[in-house]
């Protein structure tokens, strides 16, 4: 019997552009280790309104199932919750909280550069259009993006390994130029909607959290807690790839490591004794979980950062 909706609910939210890799795998069984050693559902949820790779969805469930995951009700796609999002946008629209930008990324990066800009935050070009000067963008053919209009530019949140942690906010994209609902507000919506009452994911999406609890804030969404978990890299500290070996299951199994070693690794990277998921769970405790991230090697070994 799955849990019941009130024991809360974690999730892994993989984005269908590829094959998962030891780094995507090991976020996803720390997600399950989280929700199912507390007793709580465990949903997945596929991130498909980006790139999208043909047969990718079908092989990372396939590999989140051959690592020992499980999860609670049917697979849920962002691409079939369109619906949901316009709604979130239109009550912010309604409350006055966004506005058309027409830049373009060009135009941000000059204007950001500035001077006085500040590193990294949308400048605010088109916070204050006229409906003229709209009206004379829409004229040259061009199309808007829709913004928030943050009144804040930090915001504060806790997380389980980085404590408390304050980020940049800024006027983030809710619906890009092609209309479709940006992942910023789209995992807000999503998170709230699904009862999502911890969100575990790689530590590369911390500093975009504090966006993101604001924005729930704004839509009278609770807040969930956050577990931001460290990264597995390559051998000189970049994100993973495809160049850099046999870093997903089924290069793992070509070399002759099946999927159940493949786990038991995963799992002595972060501090357990080696086994499956299933035997971590009772083991499991979030205060021994590396902080740093560890190095992926040849040899297909994870080893903690700055160790030889
Ligand atoms: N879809 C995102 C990714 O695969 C994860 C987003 C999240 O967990 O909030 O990187």
């Amino acid at each position: 019997m799955p849990p019941p909706e009130s024991a809360g609910a974690g999730r892994y939210a993989p984005s269908p552009s590829g094959d998962l890799h030891l780094g995507n795998l090991r976020t996803a069984l720390l997600a399950w280790l989280f929700a199912r050693s507390t007793g709580r559902r465990f949903l997945l949820r596929v991130e498909d309104l980006d790139r999208v790779r043909r047969g990718a969805q079908e092989r990372q469930l396939a590999d989140l199932a051959a690592i020992g995951l499980d999860w609670d009700g049917p697979v849920v796609c962002q691409s079939q919750r369109l619906g949901l999002y316009a709604a979130a946008i239109e009550r912010l629209t309604e409350a006055g909280r966004t506005y058309e930008c027409f830049c373009t990324r060009r135009e941000i990066q000059q204007a950001a550069s500035a001077p006085h800009g500040p590193m990294g935050a949308y400048p605010g070009l088109c916070r204050d259009l006229t409906d003229a000067q709209r009206a004379a963008r829409r004229a040259e053919g061009r199309s808007p993006a829709l913004r928030l209009r943050a009144e804040v530019t930090e915001f504060v949140i806790d997380d389980e390994l980085h404590g408390r942690y304050t980020g940049r906010v800024d006027d983030v994209v809710l619906r890009r130029v092609d209309g479709v609902p940006a992942y910023n507000l789209a995992v807000v919506v999503d998170d709230a909607d699904q009862g999502i009452d911890q969100v575990v994911r790689g530590d590369d999406l911390l500093p975009s959290t504090p966006r993101q609890a604001y924005l729930a804030s704004l839509l009278g969404l609770p807040a969930p807690r956050y577990a931001h978990v460290p990264l597995v890299l390559n051998e000189h500290g970049q994100r993973l790839a495809k160049r850099d070996g046999s870093v997903t299951l089924e290069d793992q199994r070509r070399a002759g490591a099946g999927a159940d070693e493949v786990a038991a690794r995963l799992i002595a990277s972060l501090g357990f004794p080696p086994g499956s998921a299933a035997d971590t769970l009772a083991r499991f405790d979030p205060a021994i979980l590396p902080r740093e991230p560890s190095i992926f090697a040849d040899d297909g070994l994870l080893r903690p950062s700055g160790s030889p």
